[in-house]
């Protein structure tokens, strides 16, 4: 795709709020800003274009973004031709309620929309996808990439706005997704994520794009499945099978459609990493059935029985919500015995936050006072720590291939396959090459040290 010049050079920032699939989005947003002629911004204060990557996950997340519009009022007063753009997931809010918030923003763009954004710049490009995730991203790392395979969610858990800021799911096309790949092993990339809302249900709509994609029909139409569909498992393998030296990783699968298949491809690829992020949610049944999960304990713990069975040693994480509408202490008290039955390795904890327009928010009351969830956050958080410790300390002795990603106050940090964090020492005392941590690259580390959050490790050689 060609490159327009703008008759003066001109800058764009990004802020991205949320989660990994908000910061590819932000990347595509990168990507078509550039193609549309404009340079990266050191800071707000130097952009022409100001764009709010926005999350709505949780209440306290739109109230940063509602509370920016006096900050672009004061933006606009240094530079009055700024354009102040808004997207991402609190696009659900109707159009009354953004403008009316939010006043001094200029363009409300669903990122569904993104090739409309030059135009609505008053600029152009020379060609436009169909799809904005067709777009070539400006990655904003040179070693870890985000690639998105899926976009949207059909299944309505009760307590997520996802269905409603992003829409029904969509899969991108596998060709599209290789390329993607093949193009980032190719310039060294050493990490690779594939991203899904349920990203292991792959391929269900990927031929009824069309159908899907319509504005009219955008929230409402049912995709149709395809008989001969691509699976995660079988793109997992086909990944996997590009030249190169990278990991992969996913986000997040959803435990309903975690196949036999899948769990094997896990096994069979080399490339991917011993690490999973398999969300609970809810150790209790009851509560299960109101979130809409569609799958008991009985059916999680048996699943995560046979990941490890085929995969000894793998990590595992889980996203739980504790204080969902009318949880008692006995059903919260099922929560805590799978979280010591299964041991998890990390888990991302979060208190029950009700989001207009759900299932639950307008069916069931948010009657767990916040007293109750911050404790119950506590004592799941304890029930973790000594689990994540015991994992952890297992690692202590062995040699693993950590990816170095951060340099903090002098020290530098890596992930181990199983997505832990490991603080390197003595390197400010290596002076051999077989020592240097480079961010970016690979190296072999001997870990020493284990605590409940991260590992303590040295470097023994690189590679
Ligand atoms: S699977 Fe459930 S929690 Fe995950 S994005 Fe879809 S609706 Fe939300």
């Amino acid at each position: 795709m060609m490159m327009v010049m703008l008759e003066a050079q001109q800058f764009y920032h990004i802020a991205t709020f949320g989660c990994q699939a908000n910061v590819s989005d932000s990347e595509r947003v990168a990507g078509v800003l550039e193609l549309a002629g404009y340079y990266r911004a050191q800071n707000e204060e130097q952009a022409d274009v100001l764009v709010y990557n926005t999350c709505s996950v949780r209440q306290s997340a739109e109230d940063r973004v509602f509370g920016r519009n006096k900050r672009f009022k004061e933006l606009r007063a240094q530079k009055p031709h700024l354009k102040v753009v808004l997207t991402g997931c609190m696009m659900h809010h109707k159009a009354h309620v953004l403008k009316n918030r939010l006043p001094e923003v200029d363009i409300f763009l669903p990122i569904r929309d993104l090739m409309h954004l030059p135009e609505k710049l008053g600029t152009h490009i020379q060609e436009k996808p169909e799809e904005y995730l067709s777009f070539t991203p400006q990655y904003g790392s040179a070693f870890r990439a985000y690639v998105p395979i899926s976009f949207g969610c059909n299944n309505f858990c009760t307590f997520c706005i996802v269905p409603f800021s992003r829409g029904r799911e969509y899969s991108r096309p596998a060709a599209e997704i290789l390329s993607e790949v093949r193009t980032l092993a190719e310039k060294g990339y050493k990490e690779i994520w594939l991203l899904g809302q349920n990203v292991n249900s792959y391929g269900i709509t990927e031929l009824a794009q069309k159908t899907v994609w319509d504005n009219k029909t955008r929230m409402g139409s049912k995709p149709k499945i395809q008989e001969s569909r691509m699976t995660f498992a079988d793109l997992l393998r086909q990944v996997n099978a590009i030249p190169g030296d990278f990991w992969i990783r996913f986000t997040s699968p959803h435990p309903k459609d975690f196949s036999d298949d899948l769990i094997a491809a896990i096994a069979e690829c080399e490339k991917m990493q011993p690490y999973i992020n398999l969300p609970v949610q809810s150790g209790n049944n009851d509560i299960l059935k109101r979130m809409n999960r569609t799958y008991t304990r009985e059916h999680y713990i048996e699943l995560v029985k046979k990941i490890r069975a085929k995969n000894p040693g793998i990590a595992i994480s889980t996203d739980t919500i504790v204080g969902f509408p009318s949880e008692t202490e006995e059903q919260f008290q099922n929560t805590l015995a799978l979280y010591k039955e299964i041991g998890f390795d990390m888990a991302f904890i979060s208190e029950y936050s009700r989001r207009e327009k759900t299932a639950a928010a307008l069916a069931f009351a948010d009657d767990v006072p916040r007293e109750i969830k911050k404790e119950r956050r506590e004592r799941l958080t304890d029930v973790l720590r000594t689990s994540a410790l015991a994992r952890n300390k297992t690692l202590v002795g062995t040699v693993a291939r950590v990816l170095v990603d951060e340099q903090k106050n002098g020290r530098f940090f890596g992930k181990t396959p199983g997505n832990k964090t490991v603080a390197l020492k003595n390197v400010k005392h290596s002076v051999s090459n077989k020592t240097r941590p480079v961010i970016g690259e690979f190296v072999n580390v001997k870990i020493t040290g284990a605590e409940s959050w991260k590992l303590v490790g040295e470097i023994v050689g690189v590679k």
